[in-house]
């Protein structure tokens, strides 16, 4: 059963359990969202995007805002699932049966850059190809993943255009396991730097990433009015957490 929050069913699952269900997609297909609150907000007022979230295959809470506001509404989430972390889990495994990933998005060299970081930490991993997410035309693209087949299409094109780009494609994509994994590419390449562990655990990592790119406060804005909306709806004992 889904945990919904401001019309967004969330899978409540534990790092492990979004592995697995990860894994379960190879082969068959299906797109995982790695949901943050800034995404949940866009989707009040974009239906056609709240549709496309909510038909995701995997759910998963990105961002202690989603995370606090499930604690607010009664329903708490087992845990923080970032995407990176999600992403290079399952790149991990997949490694362990040479199984490959194709890196689509970000800047030009950057996906390069990535893959070469992630063979060197997972030795069994294979690339099957990359691509930098500017693209004009997405046809040629499609072509080239199917080309290559990989089990993982890793898509970083930031979101919202991520997921609206794996809803769009997924049938004709359907053989591999997509995930929208927002400036993860970055992080793998070396480029944006993770917050080092114990910001992290403090839950800490949005501040890191906002002194580090003060222009993202245009964006963390939203995530007070997020909160501030799930406690009053929690106050007025409305329930404002079905799907629709
Ligand atoms: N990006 C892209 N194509 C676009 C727009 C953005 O590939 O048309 C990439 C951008 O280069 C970056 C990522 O998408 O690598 C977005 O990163 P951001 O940190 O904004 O995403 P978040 O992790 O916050 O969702």
């Amino acid at each position: 059963m889904k945990t919904v929050i401001e019309g967004i069913g969330f899978d409540n699952v534990t790092m492990d359990e979004a592995v697995k269900a990860c894994l379960s997609m190879v082969k068959k297909g299906g797109y995982v969202v790695t949901a943050n609150p800034e995404i949940v907000w866009l989707c009040r007022k974009d239906k056609p995007l709240k549709k496309i979230i909510n038909n995701a295959d995997l759910v998963v809470a990105d961002g202690i805002g989603i995370i606090y506001a499930s604690k607010i509404l009664g329903k708490p989430l087992k845990e923080r699932i970032p995407g990176i972390d999600l992403a290079e889990t399952v790149m991990a495994k997949l490694a362990e049966s040479h199984g490959s990933v194709f890196l689509l998005g970000a800047k030009p060299g950057v996906a390069e850059l990535a893959a070469e970081n992630l063979t060197g930490r997972y030795p069994g991993l294979r690339i099957s190809g990359t691509a930098d997410g500017y693209f004009k035309d997405t046809a040629p693209i499609i072509q080239k993943i199917l080309d290559t087949g990989p089990e993982l299409l890793a898509v970083g094109l930031g979101a919202p255009k991520q997921e609206i780009w794996m809803a769009e494609n997924r049938e004709k994509l359907k053989p591999c396991l997509m995930m929208g994994l927002g400036g993860s590419l970055d992080g793998y390449a070396g480029i944006a730097k993770r917050a080092p562990s114990r910001w992290q655990k403090l839950n800490l990592e949005w501040l890191y990433r906002l002194i580090k790119q003060p222009s993202r406060i245009k964006r963390m804005i939203k995530l007070p009015a997020f909160i501030l909306t799930v406690m009053i709806r929690r106050l007025m004992g409305r329930n404002a957490c079905e799907i629709d």
